[in-house]
């Protein structure tokens, strides 16, 4: 296939877990790539469950670091793992030297191999088979992924190495998850970090999509445990992707948004159960569509804590804002939202991260701002009704609060995003469900 300007048209794929979990998928997946040849990478997960209160390879393989970092035997979830790898070979009828590489893999768990190490094997083994399968190059992670030295992902060494190494459009298989650090020592993601090593491909191939294969058809508007039913979302941009954060890290690792959102490729979520769906795009722009809800999708969380400060004259006390955020960095907390007024000042913070500080910054708030008034609401849930078309479509707050004023919801807090994509609303944790119901009943029915 080719592009507008006459090129080969280049795809990155990634399959997570459950679309890699045994021979059948296997299959399913080669049937995939095979189907378009533009497809012309592809990074898998290391296998995932195959029904539920299955074990992840991953798990296991964490598990065995744990057991031998106790000076405890853990043949048991090697076996386990080694077994699901086996099943998947004999029933393929491959050749590469499983044996071989699970002795080996075996015997640095047993000299005392990190967790790091360890629970990179699933995507490693899980890449050698696939290449074996398909007859594709294998290219080990370790060779084109690069940490520093402090654990943080190098990007631009990945980037020249990888576009080095890979971008000669020869199929090949990138194991997801792991790379290196500078003294040769294997370095992981964070878990489900697959997703981010799709997305470093994709920027260093120049891919024109990155196809994020799962197990779900993309992206819904609301938490289907909450709202019966809820419409499927076939484009979004990933500024809206972002505002949904509470939503979008369960389908896809939050991480894998910048490397790809950064360079505009689009990335795209599509279902190996069902490789007909079209999935969900996301993009760096798109149209407003003229017959699309206006809002794209609502998404919230649980569990906040606000600490509100009010002080007369607060806007002409130069450093007051910065001095009370001081408190909460130096506490290691982080902030979610922070809606002010002209004497006020709000911030919302996580109730967990809040809870073993709490007297301290009560007690440094009142010392270093000398606040009118602080108090502190919690059990508060934050709820983000995002869309690109709110801008240009007048009355979308007003009818946003009208429906949770029909429904009986009290506001605790509004705050409208500078980027103008969101509306964000703050109400007890009782009313979290109810709030999300009556924002998507009023704009979606
Ligand atoms: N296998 C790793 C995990 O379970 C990474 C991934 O699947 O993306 O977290």
């Amino acid at each position: 296939m080719m592009t507008s300007q006459g090129q080969h048209k280049v795809i990155v794929t990634k399959f997570g877990g459950s679309s890699l979990a045994d021979a059948g998928q296997f299959r399913r997946v080669r049937d995939i790539l095979l189907q378009d040849p533009a497809r012309l990478y592809v990074v898998p997960s290391a296998p995932g469950r195959r029904f539920s209160g299955d074990d992840k390879v991953t798990d296991l393989l964490y598990r065995c670091h744990a057991l031998q970092s106790q000076g405890q035997d853990f043949s048991e979830p090697f076996e386990k793992l080694s077994d699901r790898y086996r099943e998947i070979r004999d029933e393929l009828g491959l050749s590469v030297d499983l044996e071989g590489e699970l002795s080996h893999i075996r015997d640095k768990i047993s000299r005392g191999a990190d967790a790091h190490y360890c629970a990179s094997r699933g995507e490693y083994l899980n890449g050698l088979l696939l290449a074996d399968f398909l007859g594709w190059r294998f290219m080990d992670a370790a060779k084109v992924v690069f940490f520093k030295e402090d654990g943080v992902f190098d990007s631009e060494k990945t980037n020249v190495v990888m576009m080095a190494l890979l971008a000669d459009g020869i199929n090949t298989v990138v194991p997801g998850f792991y790379g290196v650090m500078p003294d040769g020592l294997v370095h992981t993601f964070s878990r489900g970090g697959s997703d981010i090593t799709g997305a470093i491909v994709s920027r260093a191939v120049r891919a024109d999509a990155y196809e994020n294969w799962t197990d779900v058809s993309g992206f819904l508007m609301a938490d289907p445990r909450i709202v019966e039913n809820p419409r499927e979302i076939s484009r979004i941009t990933y500024a809206e992707l972002r505002e949904l954060s509470y939503m979008g890290a369960t389908v896809l690792h939050e991480d894998a948004m910048f490397p790809v959102h950064k360079v505009g490729i689009p990335t795209i979520i599509r279902n190996t159960l069902k490789p007909d769906h079209p999935g969900t795009l996301i993009s760096l722009s798109l149209p407003v569509e003229p017959m699309a809800p206006t809002v794209t999708g609502i998404a919230g969380h649980r569990g906040f804590s606000v600490v509100a400060v009010e002080k007369a004259m607060m806007n002409a006390e130069i450093g007051f804002g910065r001095k009370v955020l001081q408190i909460f960095e130096e506490s290691g907390i982080s902030f979610e939202h922070m809606p002010s007024g002209i004497d006020s000042l709000s911030v919302v913070v996580s109730g967990d991260a809040l809870a073993p500080h709490r007297e301290e910054i009560v007690r440094r708030i009142a010392e270093e701002v000398q606040p009118d008034t602080l108090t502190i609401h919690d059990h508060m849930s934050i709820i983000a009704t995002v869309g690109r078309g709110m801008v240009s479509n007048c009355g979308t707050a007003a009818r946003l609060f009208s429906a949770m004023s029909r429904a009986g919801i009290n506001v605790r807090m509004i705050d409208q995003g500078s980027s103008e994509l969101s509306i964000i609303v703050g109400v007890d944790d009782c009313d979290f469900e109810k709030t999300i119901q009556a924002i998507y009943q009023e704009f979606v029915g």
